[in-house]
C-alpha cells in the first residue's frame, strides 16, 4: 500500500468500509471505479476497462462514467441488487493541501432507492428486517420514498418468507449473526440483497417508536433505522410513527397460494398484466395504485370494516357524476406522498413543488364533490380530508408557473414575492431597457440600421457594427473590443457601466433565489405530517373509485356475508372473463353449507375445473379487500385462510420436484387451515403413480372432512374417489359437463351436481375415432380395473367438527335438493371403546394404571 499514490490510498481507505459496494469516487466531471470494482462495473455496465498508473508495481484497471450520467449507471448495478456508494469531493480542490478530502455522502441500495426508474411509480420499494427472538421473529418495514414504517412479531421463518415475498422487499437488513440457514430460505424465495447491522439503539428517533410497548418491536425496528441513517447520511423527517399490524388480523394467503392464485403477478411471466391486480386497477394516482396492491396482499377479516368500503363503494357507484367528476380531479394529482419523502431528502427542484401545488389545488374540489355525494362515511372522509391551503397559497405566492429544471440559475420566484428581488429585478430589467433604448439612439447617431447590442459571456455587452460601417462611427468615442471577419465589435463607458449594474443585480438574483427556495423547502418540511395525511385519504378514495368503476363496468354485484353459507350465484373468473375475447364466460354457482362442506369435482381436462376453483376464491378475495364481486348474487362466509394446490407450478428455483411442492402446498393447508378456511386441490396426487396418488388424494378429502372443516374444493381425474360420497356426509360430487356435438366434444363450462361420466377418456378416443376394436379392449380393460379397487371408506367414523353438525331449518338455494345421505353404522362394542378412551385423563395415571386400561379396552375389542 505504501508504494500507492496518496489518492489511491485515500480510495483504498475508504474502499475498505464499503467492501460490498461499488465504491464510485469523484475525480473531477467523472466518478471512477478501480481494482476489482473496475473490473467488475465494466463488465456489468458494458463500459470500457483502462488503467492508470497508482503507483504500484502495477497499473491498476480502472473505469468511470461522467458525472451527469451516473445516475443510469447507478439504476443499472441497483437493479442487478448491488449497492452503490457515493464518494464526493467535500472540499474545493483549489483550496485542498494534497489530496482533495472526500467522503461517501450517500449509500444507495435495492431498498433505500429514492428516485429513478429503479422506483416504480406505482409500487412500493420496501427495506425490510428481521431479528430473531426466543420463539419470535422481530419483522419491520420501510418505505424510504413514502416514509411508511410498519412492524410485526411473527411465529415463523415461514411468516417472513411470507411476508417478504408479498410487499416485494429488495432488501433486508440482519444482524451478522442471524442464522445463515434462514438467509438462504428467505432468499430462495424471493430475489434480495442482505445487509448487516449491529447497532439497534433507538435514542435518535424515539419519537416515531415510542409508543411501541414491546421491546424485541424497538430492536427490530431500530436496526432497520440505524441502517437507514448510516447509508444515507441525513435527516430522515418524513419516516412516519411506525405502525404494528398482526397477521391474524387479515386474512392469510401463503405465497404459493397468492401465486397460485396471481393476485398481483402471473405465474408464467411473472408480471402484473393478467393478474387480479391488473384486472382492478383503474387507480388514478400512485399512491392510489400502490394502495390497491396493499389491500390485495390483505383482504380483512373485521366484517365491519369490510362492509364499511362496501358501502363507500356502492355509494360512488350510484353516483356517476360525482365519481367522474372525482376521477378527473385524481388524475391531476401527483405522488404526493413521494414528493413529501423528497422534500424531507433534500432533492425536490422547483418544479416538483409546483406539481404540490397543481395537486393541492384540486383538493378543495375533491372535498366539495365527497360533500355533496350523500353518505355518511363519504362525508365523513371529506371532512378528513385537509387541503393544507396555507401550503397551497405559499407555493402560489412563491413560484413561477414554469420555473427552470435547475434550482440555481435564479427564474424560480414570482415578482412580489420578495422586496429586495424585485429591486435587484427592476434593476437588471431597466439596465436591459436602457441598452434596448441605447441601441436606438445609436443607430440614429451613427446612421447605421444594421449596429446592434449583443452580449456574449465573454466580452460581456458590446456593439457591433459591420466592417462597411465601421468608418461612419465617431472617433474616439468607441473602444475595438472583437474583431470578426464581417464586423467589429465595440464598447463604450456607459454601456460598461450599466453592464456592471446588470450583472451584479442578476448575480444577487440568482444568490436570492437559491436562498429562498432553501427557505421554501424548510416551510415545506413542516407540512409534511399533513401532506402524508392527506395522501393516505386521497389513495384510499382513489382505491374506492376505482372498485366503483370496475364493479360497474364489469357487473359486479355487492356481496353479502353469512357464518352459514356460501352461495355465489352466476360467478365468474375475473381475469378469465376479460381476457376471453369472442367466446361468452360461462357462469356457474357454487354453494356450501353446513352440511356440505367439501365438493368433489370431476370432469375432463380442459373443462374448467380449475377455473371454478380458482373464481371461488378471487370472489372470496375481492369480497374481503371490499370489492364488488363477479356474480349476480354472493353469499359468502368470512375466510380466515386460503389454501391453494392448483397446477404444476415449477418450483425449480429451489431446485424442489414438482411432487415435492404439491405435498408441501398439501401440507400447509392441512397443519394450518381451520373450518373458516377455504382449501382449493386441484389433481392432488397426480404428481405420482396411481395407486399411490389415489390413496394419497383419499386420505387427504378423509382428513379434511374428519379434522378440519374447511369449505373445499377438490378437483380430480380418478374418477374412483367419487364413490367417496357415499361414506362422507359432507362431500358432494359436482362435475363439469360436456357434450357430444357433430362428433365433438363441446365442453360446456357448466358445473352441475353428480359424478362426471366415468368413461370419458374412452369415449374420447371414440370420437376421435381410434380403431374400434382398439376401444373395445380399452372398456375391457377399463371394467376389470373397476372391478379390482373400489375405493374403501374407512370402517372407523370419527366424530365430525362441531360446525359439521346439521342445521336443518337450512336453506338450499339448489333446486335439486343434495340426496340426503347415510352415516355409516359403526358397530356398538367399538363406539364404546371410543368412549371409554375418550374419557381417559391420562395426566392423572400412571403408567400402571395405563396398562391396566389398555388391558381392559383389548379385552372389550376381542
Ligand atoms: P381444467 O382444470 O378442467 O383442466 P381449466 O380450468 O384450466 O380446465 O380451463 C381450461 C380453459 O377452459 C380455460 O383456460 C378457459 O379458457 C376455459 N374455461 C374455463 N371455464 C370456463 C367458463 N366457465 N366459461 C368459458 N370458458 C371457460
Amino acid at each position: 500500500m505504501a508504494t500507492y499514490t496518496p489518492m489511491i490510498q485515500q480510495y483504498l481507505k475508504i474502499k475498505a468500509e464499503y467492501q460490498d459496494a461499488f465504491l464510485f469516487f469523484r475525480l473531477g466531471d467523472f466518478y471512477e471505479m478501480f481494482f476489482e470494482d473496475a473490473k467488475r462495473a465494466s463488465a456489468e455496465l458494458e463500459i470500457t476497462l483502462t488503467s492508470r498508473d497508482g503507483g504500484g508495481a502495477e497499473r491498476i484497471p480502472m473505469c468511470g462514467v461522467p458525472y451527469h450520467s451516473a445516475p443510469g449507471y447507478i439504476e443499472s448495478l441497483i437493479e442487478k441488487g448491488y449497492k452503490v456508494a457515493i464518494c464526493e469531493q467535500t472540499e474545493d480542490p483549489k483550496q485542498a493541501k494534497g489530496v482533495v478530502r472526500r467522503e461517501v455522502v450517500q449509500l444507495i441500495t435495492p431498498g433505500t432507492v429514492m428516485n429513478g426508474k429503479g422506483l416504480q411509480e406505482r409500487e412500493n420499494n420496501y427495506l425490510a428486517s428481521v431479528t430473531e427472538f426466543p420463539s419470535k421473529f422481530g419483522f419491520a418495514v420501510t418505505d424510504l420514498s413514502t416514509g411508511e414504517n410498519q412492524v410485526t412479531l411473527l411465529n415463523h421463518i415461514d411468516d417472513i418468507i411470507n411476508e417478504m415475498y408479498s410487499l416485494g422487499a429488495k432488501e433486508l437488513v440482519v444482524h451478522p449473526d442471524f442464522s445463515e440457514s434462514y438467509i438462504k430460505k428467505i432468499a430462495e424465495r424471493s430475489r434480495v440483497t442482505v445487509s448487516f447491522e449491529i447497532d439497534s439503539g433507538t435514542e435518535k428517533f424515539e419519537s416515531i417508536i415510542n409508543h411501541l410497548e414491546d421491546a424485541r418491536l424497538k430492536e427490530t425496528f431500530g436496526r432497520l433505522h440505524n441502517y437507514l441513517q448510516k447509508t444515507q447520511k441525513r435527516s430522515l423527517d418524513h419516516l412516519q410513527k411506525v405502525k404494528v399490524y398482526q397477521l391474524q388480523d387479515f386474512m392469510k394467503i401463503d405465497l404459493y397460494s397468492k401465486r397460485n392464485l396471481e393476485l398481483t403477478e402471473t405465474i408464467r411471466s411473472k408480471g402484473k398484466k393478467g393478474s387480479l391486480l391488473w384486472l382492478l386497477d383503474e387507480t388514478k394516482t400512485a399512491m392510489g395504485a400502490r394502495m390497491l396492491k396493499q389491500w390485495i396482499d390483505r383482504p380483512l377479516l373485521s366484517k365491519n370494516e369490510i362492509e364499511s368500503r362496501l358501502q363507500m363503494v356502492q355509494s360512488l357507484l350510484d353516483h356517476y357524476f360525482e365519481r367522474e367528476d372525482l376521477r378527473e380531479r385524481l388524475k391531476e394529482v401527483y405522488d404526493l406522498e413521494r414528493l413529501a419523502g423528497r422534500v424531507a431528502f433534500g432533492n425536490v427542484n422547483a418544479r416538483d413543488l409546483i406539481q404540490l401545488k397543481k395537486s393541492l389545488q384540486q383538493v378543495p374540489a375533491i372535498k366539495e364533490v365527497l360533500t355533496s355525494v350523500k353518505h355518511n362515511q363519504i362525508n365523513e372522509m371529506a371532512e378528513k380530508i385537509d387541503p393544507c391551503t396555507e401550503l397551497t397559497d405559499l407555493l402560489d405566492a412563491a413560484l413561477v408557473e414554469n420555473p427552470p429544471l435547475s434550482i440555481k440559475d435564479g427564474n424560480i420566484m414570482k415578482d412580489g414575492f420578495h422586496e429586495q428581488l424585485d429591486q435587484f429585478r427592476d434593476a437588471s430589467r431597466n439596465g436591459k431597457s436602457w441598452i434596448a433604448e441605447l441601441e436606438q439612439q445609436e443607430r440614429m447617431r451613427t446612421g447605421i440600421k444594421s449596429l446592434k447590442i449583443g452580449f456574449n459571456r465573454v466580452f460581456g455587452y458590446y456593439i457591433e457594427v459591420t466592417r462597411a460601417n465601421v468608418h461612419l462611427l465617431e472617433e474616439g468615442r468607441y473602444t475595438r473590443k472583437q474583431t470578426l471577419t464581417n464586423a467589429e465589435r465595440f464598447i463604450t463607458p456607459e454601456l460598461k457601466e450599466k453592464e456592471t449594474l446588470i450583472l451584479e443585480a442578476e448575480e444577487k438574483m440568482v444568490d436570492i433565489e437559491y436562498e429562498l427556495f432553501v427557505k421554501l423547502r424548510e416551510q415545506v418540511k413542516e407540512f409534511i405530517p399533513r401532506l402524508q395525511s392527506l395522501s393516505k385519504c386521497i389513495s384510499e378514495l382513489d382505491v374506492l373509485q376505482c372498485f366503483a368503476v370496475i364493479s360497474e363496468k364489469r357487473h359486479y354485484s355487492k356481496p353479502s356475508f353469512s357464518d352459514q353459507e356460501l352461495f355465489i350465484k352466476n360467478g365468474r373468473h375475473p381475469v378469465v372473463e376479460k381476457v376471453m375475447n369472442s367466446q361468452e364466460y360461462v357462469p356457474n354457482d357454487c354453494y356450501f353449507s353446513n352440511e356440505r362442506g367439501m365438493l368433489l369435482i370431476t370432469g375432463p381436462n380442459m373443462s374448467g375445473k380449475s377455473t371454478y376453483m380458482r373464481q371461488v376464491a378471487l370472489t372470496s378475495i375481492l369480497a374481503q379487500i371490499g370489492c364488488f364481486v363477479p356474480a349476480s348474487e354472493a353469499v359468502l362466509p368470512i375466510f380466515d385462510q386460503i389454501f391453494t394446490r392448483i397446477g404444476a407450478a415449477d418450483d425449480l428455483i429451489s431446485g424442489q420436484s414438482t411432487f415435492m411442492v404439491e405435498m408441501l402446498e398439501a401440507k400447509n393447508a392441512i397443519v394450518n387451515a381451520t373450518d373458516n378456511s377455504l382449501i382449493l386441490f386441484d389433481e392432488i396426487g397426480r404428481g405420482t403413480s396411481t395407486y399411490d396418488g389415489m390413496a394419497l388424494a383419499q386420505a387427504i378429502i378423509e382428513h379434511i372432512h374428519h379434522h378440519i372443516g374447511a369449505k373445499t374444493l377438490f378437483s380430480t381425474h380418478y374418477h374412483e374417489l367419487t364413490s367417496l360420497a357415499d361414506g362422507l356426509p359432507q362431500l358432494q360430487n359436482v362435475h363439469v359437463s360436456a357434450i357430444e356435438e357433430n362428433g365433438k366434444v363441446v365442453f360446456l363450462h357448466k358445473i352441475e351436481e353428480g359424478p362426471a361420466d366415468k368413461s370419458y377418456g374412452i369415449h374420447v378416443a371414440e370420437l376421435a375415432e381410434l380403431p374400434a376394436e382398439l376401444i373395445e379392449r380399452a372398456k375391457e380393460i377399463l371394467e376389470s380395473l373397476e372391478a379390482e379397487q373400489t375405493v374403501k371408506v374407512p370402517a372407523s367414523v370419527i366424530e365430525k367438527p362441531e360446525t359439521f353438525k346439521s342445521d336443518e331449518a337450512q336453506l338450499s338455494f339448489f333446486n335439486e335438493q343434495p340426496a340426503k345421505k347415510e352415516s355409516r353404522q359403526v358397530p356398538k362394542k367399538d363406539m364404546l371403546v371410543l368412549e371409554q378412551l375418550r374419557a381417559i385423563n391420562l395426566l392423572e395415571m400412571t403408567p400402571l394404571d395405563a396398562m391396566n386400561e389398555l388391558y381392559q379396552i383389548q379385552k372389550k375389542l376381542k
